[in-house]
């Protein structure tokens, strides 16, 4: 998960009022507050559960989740809902690698990761988030089986085949 001071991905630390910021630690928590404090409230939970569904190769795996009401308003902010939404996926991936574990759709070497790209329609019923994921033989964004991922998922983004309706989340 994200650090919300400094970006760092090792952010494991969760904010204990709204459950959404992430941090590396206590400084950058303590950093962030004065800006933070503005939006960070105890979220009320939807009376909807969230559809989290994986599609990894010709497997799906579901998952029901709960989501802050705020966050299926139409006018959610982009800044909360895109890093909720990140850190949602981000749990979960690691539980769909380990029990869908592959080989790398490139060079065919064990999978030790898989990419995802998160579809999401949050003000829609139920909230609904997508994620087609990819097996990767490597986490690095710059490995050569990435790269290759990342042009064909560009090409796809681009393509009118693509489903429409909803908001693709790129990180
Ligand atoms: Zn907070
Ligand atoms: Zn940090
Ligand atoms: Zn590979």
């Amino acid at each position: 998960m994200v650090c919300g001071k400094c970006a760092n991905p090792s952010g494991s630390l969760k904010c204990s009022r709204c459950k959404i910021m992430t941090y590396c630690n206590r400084e950058c928590q303590v950093a962030h507050w004065p800006e933070h404090k503005i939006r960070c409230k105890k979220f009320e939970m939807s009376p909807e559960k969230l559809r989290l569904q994986f599609f990894v190769g010709d497997k799906e795996i579901l998952f029901l989740e709960d989501i802050p009401a705020l966050l299926c308003q139409p006018n959610a902010p982009r800044e909360l809902t895109s890093r909720w939404v990140s850190n949602l996926v981000d749990t979960h991936t690691e539980k769909v690698l380990e029990q869908h574990p592959g080989r790398c759709v490139y060079c065919s070497k064990q999978a030790m990761a898989l990419k995802t790209t998160p579809m999401v329609t949050l003000n829609s019923k139920p909230p609904t988030i997508l994620v087609l994921a990819r097996h990767l033989c490597a986490n690095n964004r710059s490995s050569p089986c990435a790269v290759k991922l990342e042009e064909e998922l560009q090409r796809g983004f681009n393509s009118p085949d693509f489903p429409k309706g909803g908001e693709l989340y790129r990180h």
